[in-house]
């Protein structure tokens, strides 16, 4: 990409407010929004683990090659900083679809969904390299969390946790939602099949840019919890560019595959 056509997008390290990460480390970042109604949550970067060579370092991901042990000493990393019981972690098997599962209990990769909603004490968390994830909660112990990538993204994945939320019980206009880090509408070029899906639901998120195509994924996600029913300012929807950032995150549309993943998490039952 060249110079003229560089992003806008937020590459400033954890400048302002929006973002923030606790203490000294830079391996968990924080969302304010949902630190405000006192919710566990983060969303790590690949800074801090001990992973090496393209997963360096903090590598969350058991699927595309790392080393086990690394990855349990990269998991043991983030609980540490978290204060988390790594036993608590909870996921599903991602599929990039946009099921969205109760879990009661803790659980390994077995069930094939992208998104988790629970009101018990679980780690729920989701793994991903660009695509966008969902953190959500009502601030009264029930929490989601989901990933949402352009399929899952157009499926209504964050409907349906928003969804999944109530029939819990919440409020949906006390739930806060936070987009992590993932690509941006500066760098989530697409080809023409791509951009016809958007398009047919939302022409605005698609854009063009000196004969190439953009979707803006963010915007997508926002308008389609903002119609389930959140608060405008519930909803904080301009996480940093995972492309754009490539000291702090990995990017499977700059690196390729079989790179590092991140984990966004939520931590759910009684604040
Ligand atoms: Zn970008």
């Amino acid at each position: 990409m060249s110079a003229a056509l560089a992003p806008a997008c937020s590459t400033a390290p954890l400048a302002g407010t929006a973002w923030q990460s606790p203490g000294a480390q830079a391996s968990v970042l924080h969302a304010p929004l949902l630190q405000s109604i006192g919710v566990r949550h983060g969303f790590t970067t690949r800074e801090g683990g001990v992973s090496s060579g393209r997963f360096a370092s903090l590598n969350l991901g058991r699927s595309w090659g790392d080393d086990p042990a690394n990855v349990d000493r990269n998991l043991g990393r983030v609980a540490q900083v978290s204060g988390f019981a790594t036993e608590r972690l909870t996921q599903v098997r991602q599929v990039h679809g946009c099921r969205v599962v109760r879990m009661d209990s803790p659980a390994q990769a077995q069930r094939e969904a992208d998104g988790m909603v629970t009101a018990h004490d679980l780690v729920l968390g989701v793994l991903s390299a660009d695509c966008v994830s969902l953190l959500l909660a009502d601030g009264e112990g029930r929490v989601a969390a989901a990933h949402a990538g352009w399929r899952g993204t157009t499926l209504g994945i964050a409907t349906e946790a928003v969804a999944a939320l109530a029939t819990l019980g919440a409020d949906v206009q006390r739930i806060r939602a936070v987009l992590g880090p993932s690509i941006g509408p500066c760098c989530f070029e697409v080809q023409q099949d791509v951009a016809s899906v958007f398009a047919a639901h939302d022409p605005q998120v698609v854009s063009h840019r000196a004969g190439r195509t953009f979707v803006d994924l963010w915007s997508y996600n926002e308008k389609l919890l903002m119609r389930a029913g959140l608060l405008p300012e519930h909803i904080a929807a301009q996480p940093p560019c995972t492309r754009c950032d490539a000291q702090r995150f990995y990017s499977f549309r700059r690196d390729g595959a079989n790179i590092g993943q991140h984990l966004a998490f939520i931590i759910g039952g009684s604040p």
